[in-house]
């Protein structure tokens, strides 16, 4: 999953769209009463809740998958499944329930070393060789196959990160495909020999971007060569068939040709061509047929979906943001935002792939499982305290998706650790009741029709998000030069303390434009940008626009202007107005006004911040203007 976007991880902000959550809350019901969340009376469960059409021509053998990865972390932080009866499950329960609604294989991904120099755990589930073992086993009890998901990583891969694991860290690239090539053939030894039936193993996550630390695709071949040549060997072995994926993302990039045709011309052997899709980002789905089949039809490889998930509720759970949320009203939500959603969405999906033709082999959920370990409700008295438990299980089990201790081998960690960001997807209730859309497979192959009483799910509404405008008064002319930072023209940046400002590409933290002016650092820092103007006399605004978090109440953010020198000490600076750091998406809008006495006069404004480390934020669309 392209797991974190920007500041998405950030906690939510409410300000503007507490009431739509609110809405969305009382609709969803509150979690505590899961049996009310989708009218689903635990008593006569049998009867479904949702109404599927039965999906024709899908081969016996279809893979229909669900990545399980955090389970164990899961468990181990006290979170308890239970069946549609109201019973707790126990391993082998919980498995047989997915296995009843027609899951046949489970993925899990496999990070080399996901802990710090002290051993503590990075989080997302602690996926380990050794975590990864105990979850495949009952996977194999369960009477279900494995696709081992090799990050090559000591954490997250995906596009915006691909790190290579720290042992690996500056090795010659020989090396390293030589230690990757143990590594695979090694830990897949294991798996095999612990009696976990693997039967596919992909090289990589979502590589798209690169692999271990290199986007060169002769370097990437190389390294992917190496891991697909340990699972040809280690197959040979043991006599069995092991089918060998590459994973990309970004389908609507429509690039997946040109990544076929390297692996092609490099002699890369592999087997399944897989792609994530997430409904909200990626695309038509005719679009990823269209991509699929290409890849298909030009090079001989079966095709899969890797990842899909979709949104059953936009009520976040466990006080970690979700990545889907009444915030994200931008991104697109084709599908009723409730268990039927979430079956008619990989529905959707599973046509599309199989749109294909045979060469369409799968479809795997991303992490269905993954649900708060104690259910937030950030309106009751006692949130603070859930939300202080929360944080403290998942900094020493590691069942959020990332724990402080990651953020020294992943800079996103460092800033935004905490719970699950997709605990909205999963196919259970917050406090572990399943939707209907446990059985999502099942109804997908075999249809629903709605049980006596029960009409088809209320759908939560889509959010729509408020739009800030940041356009000037009538008739006003912007006297900045490139106000918007869309150049690298006009502003000095002067980075006092620490490197965390800079004019950057990010289109999740701009207002209008593709960059912004934004900052970060691990450590305190103290940064000054500057534009110097010349103005005739009269009275000027002054303004833009901030979002940003973490800063702190020791941090100083604010624009100024001044006709003097500009100084570290900002209020030697005769005009500023500061600015407080609410959350992503939350811009506040700070102005000041000035009055310019004489015509030619030299006048510097700019932006101050200092903040503590891992402090963040994005300044856009500035402006200045005569009244
Ligand atoms: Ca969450």
């Amino acid at each position: 999953m392209r797991h974190m976007r920007g500041f998405e991880m950030m906690k939510k902000q409410r300000l503007f769209y507490g009431a739509m959550i609110l809405m969305a809350g009382l609709l969803a019901g509150c979690a505590g009463a899961s049996s009310e969340q989708n009218n689903v009376d635990l008593s006569t469960a049998a009867a479904p809740d949702v109404e599927v059409e039965a999906l024709s021509g899908i081969p016996e053998d279809f893979m229909t998958g669900a990545d399980l990865s955090s389970y164990i972390a899961e468990k181990e932080s006290g979170v308890t499944y239970y069946d549609f009866e109201g019973n707790a499950l126990d391993d082998a329960g919980f498995f047989k329930l997915l296995a009843d609604g027609g899951v046949n294989y489970v993925r899990i991904r496999l990070w080399n070393d996901p802990t710090d120099d002290k051993g503590h755990t990075y989080g997302g589930g602690h996926c380990d060789l050794d975590t990864v073992t105990e979850l495949g086993k009952l996977a194999t009890q369960a009477g279900m196959k494995v696709l081992l998901d090799f990050h090559y990583s000591d954490f997250w891969a995906d596009p915006g990160k691909q790190k290579a694991p720290k042992a690996w860290d500056g090795m010659a690239h020989e090396d390293m495909a030589q230690a990757l090539y143990d590594f695979t053939k090694e830990s897949l030894q294991h798996l095999l020999a612990e009696g976990v039936d693997v039967g596919m193993v992909q090289i990589g996550n979502e590589i798209t971007n690169g692999l271990c630390g290199t986007s060169y695709h002769h370097l990437m071949t190389e390294l992917l060569s190496a891991g697909s040549k340990a699972v040809r060997e280690v197959a040979a072995e043991e006599e069995r068939e092991i089918l060998i994926a590459v994973h990309y993302t970004n389908p609507e990039e429509e690039n997946y040709g040109e990544y076929a045709d390297y692996l092609d011309r490099y002699g890369v052997d592999y087997d399944v061509f897989a792609s994530s899709y997430y409904p909200y980002w990626h695309g038509t789905l005719e679009n990823l047929t269209a991509q699929l089949a290409l890849v298909a039809d030009t090079y001989g490889k079966k095709v899969m979906v890797a990842e899909t998930s979709y949104v059953h509720t936009l009520t976040d759970y466990d006080g970690a943001a979700n990545t889907e949320s009444a915030e994200k009203g931008f991104d697109t939500f084709d599908y009723d935002i409730s268990a039927q959603g979430q079956i008619d969405e990989v529905r959707a999906v599973m046509q599309a792939v199989l749109a294909v033709g045979e060469a369409g082999i799968g479809v795997c959920y991303w992490e269905p499982a993954w649900i708060p370990v104690s259910v937030y409700d950030e309106t009751s008295a006692d949130a603070a305290q859930v939300f202080a438990h929360n944080q403290e299980i998942w900094e020493t089990i590691g069942s959020g998706w990332a724990t402080s201790y990651a953020g020294a081998y992943d800079k996103d960690a460092a800033l935004y650790y905490g719970g699950s960001a997709v605990d909205n997807e999963a196919w259970f209730t917050a406090d572990g009741h399943p939707l209907s859309s446990v059985n999502t497979y099942k109804y997908i192959r075999e249809g629903a029709t709605l049980g006596e009483g029960y009409s088809r799910m209320e759908a939560e509404p889509v959010p729509e998000v408020e739009e800030v405008s940041s356009d000037l008064p009538g008739g006003a002319v912007n006297l900045l030069a490139n106000p918007g930072f869309e150049e690298e023209t006009a502003w000095e940046i002067h980075n006092l303390t620490g490197e965390a400002c800079a004019i950057e590409d990010d289109t999740n933290n701009v207002l209008n434009g593709e960059y912004c002016l934004k900052f970060w650092d691990n450590v305190d820092f103290t940064f000054i940008v500057t534009q110097t103007v010349t103005l005739d006399a009269g009275t000027y605004h002054y303004g833009g626009w901030f979002e940003g978090g973490d800063c702190g109440d020791s941090a100083r953010l604010a624009l100024f202007a001044t006709t003097g020198e500009v100084t570290d000490n900002i209020d030697e600076a005769e005009y500023t107005a500061d600015t407080t750091a609410q959350g992503w998406r939350t811009w506040d809008n700070p102005e000041l006004l000035m009055e310019i006495v004489e015509d030619v006069t030299e006048v510097t404004v700019g932006v101050f911040v200092q903040a503590p480390a891992g402090g963040w934020g994005a300044f856009d669309d500035l402006y200045l203007y005569k009244e």
